[in-house]
């Protein structure tokens, strides 16, 4: 290991070939790529197929199945071991390519995962997957961003890293820049330093890439931290546990058929062979199995609806919710901020018809725009608001007006509207460079930067301005505050009017609380600007610059359109009995303003503010949330006690959230929501799902995808539990019926895993119910086997084991001694398909929701039915399946009975449609 840390920046960069302004070159990068491959670090938690595939093979029922192929040799029963090791064969390949695929799924979407990092590449500051970083790279931090490699650091502004990873310390340390002179100096002590998988809490940096992939610090450990398992399913947990009581059900039935055979005087060898085949038949071997891969690849189709699951539960709870907590800005608006109107002194002052001269094409520097030579407050304010501020101004040329900002879109919006009005970031920092900071926390809800001021210096524009700023005693720092207005009044003491300041007074307060009111009754956000002049004890070797005895110069409002989509996801949200919440840190006009229009709220709806909310009890808050669906002007930590009121109200909360104070709250919410664009990849570590496009309409289209998929999975176990029971019926009540074996083990293994199975799987991919998004959530404590599902296995199991056996007993009556046993098991069969066809939709018959709209179920159904009558009709098959061909009479009277369980579910369905229309 190189000690980094005690070299000096420039022997980095001559060590490292790079240049610690600009970055690499593109034609570098591909070469460093080559010899140091990707910034990963080696998965070993993936499953290889052969491991697959001996879990397959392992399988509690396929070794029991192994094991009577064996018993079957021993005995001569060469064709039956044949028979029975195909059968186990295919259904470990069917096992097999469904697990695989999840598998795969899961893989893909962790590698959509993960994080995104800033990074200067031939001097522009773009934004790459972080797989793509090499050593050279010069990379940005922000706040609430994963380190993607080990960094030696350039730049450190408050800067605070959380290192538990590596050091098991949980409280961020602070870095800074300077060497370290010593050997071996631990990880936890290299301060100019950070490291790969270790978070950025507060403040930000820029940083060189020292080492990549396995060559970090966490490389070298990975080994410990992987294999971290995916954690059971709630849904997986009790199926399991419900697995295991069938099973035992399952012997015990076994047990009484295996007895009733033998004391009639049955061969104990087929008796035998019968009870291994029922009990393969009974017990529901494959279900946690099919929910496993039915969430995975439901996990898939999300991520085509742009929502990316990162914790599979997620997929089933989701179905559940009852409530979506959603941020404001850019999940229910675009975040496409721009300031329309500026405000200084009572003035107020359309900003877009003041400045409306657009460059078609690449912007050229314009002169300064007329208004801010007659308003030098509005100058003030611009330039106030450009230089408080961590946007930049990108060329873009498909971009109206010819440019872009990289950032906050908030602060990008500032950017924006200096640069229009001939305020350019890059120049103005150059006259007056950033000395000190304060970043912007959504606690405060204000941000300081503060810069030199040299007089002889000063932009032309500026001069102009110079007016207000020399009627203060001149100094040579100029401390800019911007943030949310009335956080910003709290530490003015004087406002700006006509060219000097005066104290902010009662009237002066109330006048720009008005101004700010009016302006976000109109939906706008509005951001104050304050400045102060600072003599030099105030801020050289200070640690942080104070905000306190500010001059107000005046506000921006700016405007940010809803989202078009969203206000029909609201509609649809609360016709599926789930209420979107609004939790916005904007000003509560402002919020109720976008709450109205997306209908999120009534015309009279309330909001309650983050104050209100710290001085309410748990209890009054869950009161407060009978009737208001507006919460502004909160902080991060009062989304969790949202989200907990809501809880202990019996609500499933899904939460948003983009910021590194937002993880608590989306830990604790049941579907924790983090912005794939906008979010920090703190919020996102911390997320069950990641909105791909920090869409609303998103979460709501999850919902959907997620009753499906839990709708689906009840529709398999319901399907496969009543074939189960219909053969169990069949074998238990065959002997009472003059049938002493209804069907030979291999019949019964062949319904079971073959016939069974393909119609089962693709009923997981059943489209969406009609009406999913119309009905009330289901509790997801509910037992899956509610809403008459265990009613319609019993039943429907009965009638399946008795339409099967009156084919037996109608052949044996007229006399059909040869072919009785291939009636049951044709009937049987084809009593499945009717069953899977009717199954498909919990409400509608198949002619409503129209028999070619599943496909694959389709398809599997046709290939059953072919497969079926070639066991009876192929004569080599007929002999390892003891069939015989049935002439078509046999043939219909076997169809026909069949379709009698698809009639009887349709017709239940029928009557339980007009019941619940009356
Ligand atoms: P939402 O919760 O709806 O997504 P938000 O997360 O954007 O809103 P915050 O970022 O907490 O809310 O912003 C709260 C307030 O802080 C804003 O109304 C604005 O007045 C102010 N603000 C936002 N961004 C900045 C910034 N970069 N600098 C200074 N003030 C800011």
């Amino acid at each position: 290991m190189k000690n980094w840390y005690s070299k000096s920046l420039d022997e980095i960069e001559s060590e490292l070939s790079t240049d610690l302004k600009h970055g690499l070159t593109t034609a570098e990068v591909e070469k460093r790529r080559a010899k140091y491959g990707p910034n990963e670090l080696i998965e070993r938690g993936l499953k290889s197929p052969w491991k697959i595939l001996l879990e397959q093979l392992t399988e509690i029922m396929v070794v029991i199945l192994i094991i009577s192929a064996v018993i079957s040799i021993l005995l001569h029963e060469v064709t039956d071991a044949i028979v029975i090791l195909i059968i186990v064969v295919l259904n470990a390949l069917l096992g097999f390519t469904q697990e695989y695929r999840a598998e795969r799924a899961m893989a893909a979407l962790k590698k959509m995962a993960a994080p995104k990092v800033k990074v200067h590449r031939d001097g522009h500051l773009i934004e790459i997957s972080s797989r793509e970083l090499v050593p050279g790279d010069v990379i940005q931090l922000d706040a609430g961003d994963a380190v993607p490699a080990d960094c030696r650091l350039i730049e450190a502004v408050n800067l605070r890293v959380q290192e538990a990873v590596l050091t098991g310390e949980s409280e961020p340390v602070e870095k800074n820049t300077e060497v370290i002179k010593g050997e071996n100096i631990p990880v936890a002590d290299q301060h100019n330093m950070v490291f790969m998988g270790t978070v950025t809490t507060y403040g930000r940096g820029s940083a060189v890439v020292v080492q990549t992939g396995m060559q970090t610090e966490l490389g070298r450990i990975a080994d410990m931290i992987q294999g971290v398992g995916q954690e059971a399913t709630p849904l997986q947990k009790r199926l399991e546990q419900l697995g295991k009581g069938l099973a035992v059900a399952a012997l015990v039935i076994v047990g009484i058929v295996f007895a009733l055979g033998v004391l009639r005087g049955e061969p104990i060898r087929i008796m035998f062979q019968t009870a291994i085949s029922m009990a393969v038949a009974a017990v529901p071997e494959g279900l946690p199995a099919v929910v496993t891969i039915a969430l995975a690849l439901g996990a898939q189709r999300m991520l085509q609806r742009r929502a990316l699951i990162r914790k599979l539960p997620a997929v089933e709870t989701l179905g559940s919710v009852t409530t979506i907590c959603s941020d404001k800005t850019g999940t229910l608006t675009e975040n496409r901020m721009t300031v329309t109107v500026v405000d200084v002194a009572g003035n107020r002052i359309d900003f877009l018809e003041e400045v409306q001269n657009y460059s078609p094409t690449i912007p050229e520097r314009r002169k300064v725009e007329p208004v801010l030579v007659e308003h030098p407050a509005v100058a003030l304010l611009l330039v106030g608001g450009t230089l408080c501020n961590d946007a930049v101004i990108e060329v873009n040329e498909s971009a109206r007006g010819g440019f872009v900002s990289v950032g906050d879109p908030t602060e990008g919006a500032l950017v924006i509207a200096g640069a229009r009005a001939g305020l350019w970031k890059d120049e103005l920092e150059k006259a007056l460079p950033r000395v000190a900071e304060l970043p912007f926390d959504s606690e405060r809800k204000r941000m300081t930067t503060v810069h030199r001021l040299n007089q002889d210096e000063l932009p032309q524009i500026l001069k102009t301005a110079e007016r207000v700023l020399s009627s203060e005693i001149w100094q040579p720092y100029i401390s800019i505050t911007k943030g949310a207005v009335d956080s910003l009044l709290e530490v003015c003491n004087r406002v700006w009017v006509e060219d000097r300041s005066v104290p902010l007074d009662a009237e002066w307060r109330r006048r720009i609380e008005k101004a700010n009111e009016e302006m976000a009754m109109k939906g706008m956000r509005v951001l104050g600007v304050a400045f102060r002049l600072c003599p030099p004890e105030q801020v050289e070797g200070c640690e942080k610059p104070q905000e306190e005895n500010l001059i107000f110069i005046g506000m921006v409002g700016m405007i940010d359109p809803a989202r078009p989509e969203v206000k029909d996801a609201v509609a649809t949200a609360k016709s599926a009995g789930v209420r979107p919440i609004m939790i916005t840190g904007d000003h509560p006009l402002t919020a109720l303003h976008i709450a109205r229009e997306l209908g999120i709220t009534t015309p009279d709806g309330e909001a309650i503010t983050g104050q209100q909310l710290a001085n309410m009890s748990l209890e009054e808050l869950k009161k407060a949330l009978d009737h208001v669906s507006v919460f502004a002007r909160v902080s991060p930590e009062h989304k969790l006690k949202i989200v907990q009121a809501l809880q202990e109200k019996g609500e499933i909360v899904a939460m948003t959230g983009d910021g590194v104070n937002d993880a608590p709250a989306l830990k604790k919410a049941d579907i924790g929501v983090a912005m794939g664009i906008t979010g920090t990849d703190v919020s996102k570590e911390a997320a069950d799902m990641v909105l791909l496009d920090d869409n609303f309409a998103t979460i709501v289209a999850a919902i959907e995808e997620g009753r499906r998929i839990y709708d689906n999975i009840r529709k398999f176990i319901k399907y496969t539990l009543t074939s189960n029971a219909g053969e169990i019926w069949v074998m238990l009540a065959g002997p009472f019926l003059g049938m002493p074996l209804p069907l030979t083990p291999i019949q019964i293994l062949w319904v079971n895993l073959v016939t069974d199975g393909l119609p089962g799987l693709a009923l997981t991919v059943e489209p969406a119910e009609r009406d999913a998004m119309k009905r009330k959530p289901f509790p997801p404590k509910e037992n899956v086997f509610a809403r008459g599902m265990a009613r319609d296995i019993l039943w429907i199991g009965l009638w399946m084991g008795l339409v099967s056996l009156a084919a037996g007993l109608w052949a044996l009556n007229t006399g059909r001694t040869e072919t009785w046993q291939t009636m049951v098991f044709t009937t049987l069969t084809l009593a499945q398909m009717g069953n899977v066809l009717a199954t498909r939709s919990n409400r509608y018959s198949l002619f409503q929701i129209g028999l070619f709209s599943n496909k694959s179920l389709l398809g599997a159904v046709l290939l059953t039915f072919a497969l079926q009558m070639a066991v009876v009709y192929v004569p080599f098959l007929q002999n390892v399946f003891n069939t015989r061909a049935l002439p078509a009479e046999d043939l219909l009277v076997s169809f026909g009975l069949s379709t009698l369980v698809f009639i009887a579910v349709e017709i239940f369905k029928g009557v339980q449609r007009r019941k619940e229309s009356i």
